[in-house]
């Protein structure tokens, strides 16, 4: 090793983009992300994909191996995507981080038959003011009169082998979407004649049932990310935590805890931190920072792992004394070698923003 100078800075390193996944009642967001999360279990060696609080990451060697050809892991430095668990968006639109949408890209889901919906309409308008990079999953491609299975496959190749009345009608269907997505100011296309996915939305059929096309998405998402939000991703590992909550649960043996989204620095187990609460911010002690235990090791004790320190981005479960006026969306911040004053006054800055944002919604 010729690297011996201690003052070398590390280059910042680059978080998991947060991924959410949006679309209307029964277009299929939870059939897709537990696709995602059961290709990932069996692609991946053990423990490759990890069950985080509230969220699942597929690291990018897991993407990888889904996406097959379409996923070289050595053009890429960001190390995965994290799913946020709870699809839809209400959970969108609560959960907020410092510059406004808490997920670094969505995905909508559109199903091919049903087409826009009242709940895709307003998932686009959401994602139009929030800025939020997005693609559309155009899902149940299984479902088209004709259509012959090919599991996992990507599109192209299961594209390729349906009749040519299949593929009209499959046609017929997307380009339907492509133009819905017009009407609403969307420039759209077929994601694999999309040149510039920051002026266009690429749309990518799927099926979440027979998983036709999801290595094409994970390898459009993975891209998307390296490709656009890299910069955005660069995070002070080693600096105090920041994150949202998006769940306050009683957790038996722990009293209240807060479910949180990571999406900066590190949350160590001895850290004070400061909440978004009811009334005033809450400045409390971590007691323990806890991970789902994975499901084979569950005997008779504890559901959750007790971990020294995570690192962003994670869904993790903190559990503090006198977090039970804590909220949903609310701010984590752990305040680590700072002032306490200044970090109370960065939450409420915070909590302001996010009583403003609620308003406008109505
Ligand atoms: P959500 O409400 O958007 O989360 O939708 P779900 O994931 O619960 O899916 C709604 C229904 O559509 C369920 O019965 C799913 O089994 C079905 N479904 C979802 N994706 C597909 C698909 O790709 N193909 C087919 N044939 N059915 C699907």
């Amino acid at each position: 090793m010729s690297d011996t100078d201690s003052d070398t800075h590390d280059p910042a390193a680059l978080r998991t983009p947060i991924v959410a996944v949006l679309g209307h009642v029964d277009h299929g967001k939870t059939s897709l992300l537990d696709k995602i999360r059961g290709s990932a279990v069996i692609e991946g060696e053990a423990g490759a994909i990890t069950q985080h609080i509230g969220a699942t990451a597929v690291p990018l060697e897991v993407v990888s191996s889904i996406a097959g050809e379409l996923v070289d892991p050595d053009d890429f430095d960001l190390p995965g995507l994290l799913f946020i668990d709870t699809p839809g968006h209400h959970s969108f639109t609560t959960l907020r981080s410092r510059g406004g949408a808490l997920a670094d890209i969505a995905i909508l889901v559109v199903d091919v038959n049903d087409g826009f919906q009242p709940q895709t309409l307003e998932a686009l308008d959401i994602l139009k003011r929030s800025q939020t990079p997005f693609i559309v999953a155009a899902n149940k491609i299984d479902t088209v009169p004709g259509w012959n299975v090919h599991e996992d496959a990507p599109i192209t190749q299961t594209y390729e082998s349906q009749s040519d009345r299949t593929r009209q009608r499959l046609d017929e269907s997307l380009y339907t979407i492509i133009g819905n997505l017009s009407d609403q100011d969307f420039s759209a296309d077929l994601y694999w004649r999309v040149q510039n996915f920051q002026r266009n939305v690429g749309v990518v059929p799927v099926s979440a049932l027979t998983g036709e096309g999801v290595p094409d998405l994970l390898a459009v998402m993975m891209g998307l990310s390296q490709r656009y939000m890299k910069e955005e991703m660069e995070i002070d590992v080693a600096g105090p935590g920041v994150g949202t909550v998006l769940e306050v649960k009683e957790e038996k043996g722990f009293g209240t805890t807060i479910d949180t989204v990571l999406y900066d620095g590190t949350i160590r187990s001895d850290d004070t931190i400061v909440v978004g609460g009811l009334n005033d911010p809450i400045v409390t002690e971590v007691r323990a920072l806890l991970q789902p235990r994975p499901l084979a090791e569950i005997r008779t004790e504890s559901r959750f792992d007790n971990v020294e320190e995570v690192g962003a981005a994670a869904g993790i479960k903190v559990a503090a004394p006198d977090l039970e006026d804590a909220m949903a969306g609310a701010p984590v911040r752990v305040v680590r070698d700072r002032p306490l004053e200044d970090v109370i006054a960065e939450v409420e800055s915070e909590l302001a923003d996010i009583a403003v944002d609620t308003e406008e919604e109505g």
